[in-house]
């Protein structure tokens, strides 16, 4: 079983052209699969769908196995990561990456527990008492990781994290994102405009045009047969 299946979606604002016309896609579980296209293609409108912040007009999308649109969304237990990280300013690494197990009354030692295991795997644990102010942007972004490993989440969903970056970092983050995301082996899907970062960062690529699914194949794939 795919951990997310998208069966022939369709998302219809109003009555005009539809935002999402007929989208299949499965997502392995650990994949990393990358929506790619131009403004308006309709890749954030698919990507809220998944994560159950948008009703979906037709179709069906299966997180684990179960209809998005029946579970409580205490139960969907996917994680965005947001353009800007959605870090609180005044608290710490270590309470950012606690926040969601202090939301969902963890006790404190369990809260150590993961919050040391996942700083651990993020290479965060020498700043567990910095604000995320005094972070690069790198580090920053593992915080946000953080508190998407500490809940388990079932999938890593971005929406152009790195848009807002110079060259430079992007390429950086680029390659962290590809290496965490490769480490933890969680299923994540990754939205962008940008084609190097569609090429270069995902197990597989959907592409999409006017809300249409043009193409979905490995990078090699659409390298040798554009
Ligand atoms: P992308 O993320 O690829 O830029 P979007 O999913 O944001 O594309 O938008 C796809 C289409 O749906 C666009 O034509 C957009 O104008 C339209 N759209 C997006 N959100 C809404 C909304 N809340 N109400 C009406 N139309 C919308
Ligand atoms: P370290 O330098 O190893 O991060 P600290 O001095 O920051 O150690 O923390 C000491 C102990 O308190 C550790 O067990 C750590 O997990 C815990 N801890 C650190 N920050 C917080 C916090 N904001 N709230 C609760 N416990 C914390």
């Amino acid at each position: 079983m795919a951990a997310i299946e998208m069966k022939n979606i369709v998302k219809q604002y109003g009555d005009g052209f539809p935002a999402v016309n007929d989208v299949s896609i499965d997502v392995e579980d650990g994949e990393f699969l990358i929506l790619v296209g131009p403004s308006g293609c309709g890749k954030s409108t698919l990507l809220r769908m998944i994560v159950g912040l948008e009703d979906i007009t037709e179709g069906d999308m299966l997180i684990g196995g179960k209809k998005v649109n029946d579970l409580a969304p205490r139960d969907r237990n996917l994680s965005m990561v947001f353009q800007n990280y959605a870090l609180y300013p005044h608290l710490t690494v270590y309470e950012n990456i606690a926040f969601p197990l202090r939301l969902a009354g963890k006790s404190d030692s369990e809260v150590d527990e993961k919050v040391r295991e996942a700083s651990k795997t993020l290479e965060l644990d020498e700043h567990l008492e910095r604000k995320p102010g005094n972070l690069s942007g790198g580090q920053r972004q593992r915080v946000a990781m953080g508190r998407a490993i500490v809940r388990d989440a079932e999938a890593f969903l971005f929406d152009e994290p790195l848009s807002n970056l110079d060259a430079k970092l992007r390429g950086q983050m680029r390659t962290e994102i590809s290496r965490l995301q490769k480490r933890l082996g969680i299923t994540t899907v990754y939205v962008t405009h940008d084609q190097t970062e569609a090429m270069t960062l995902g197990d597989r690529v959907a592409v999409l045009k006017r809300g249409v699914l043009q193409q979905h194949a490995t990078p090699r794939e659409l390298y040798e047969n554009p």
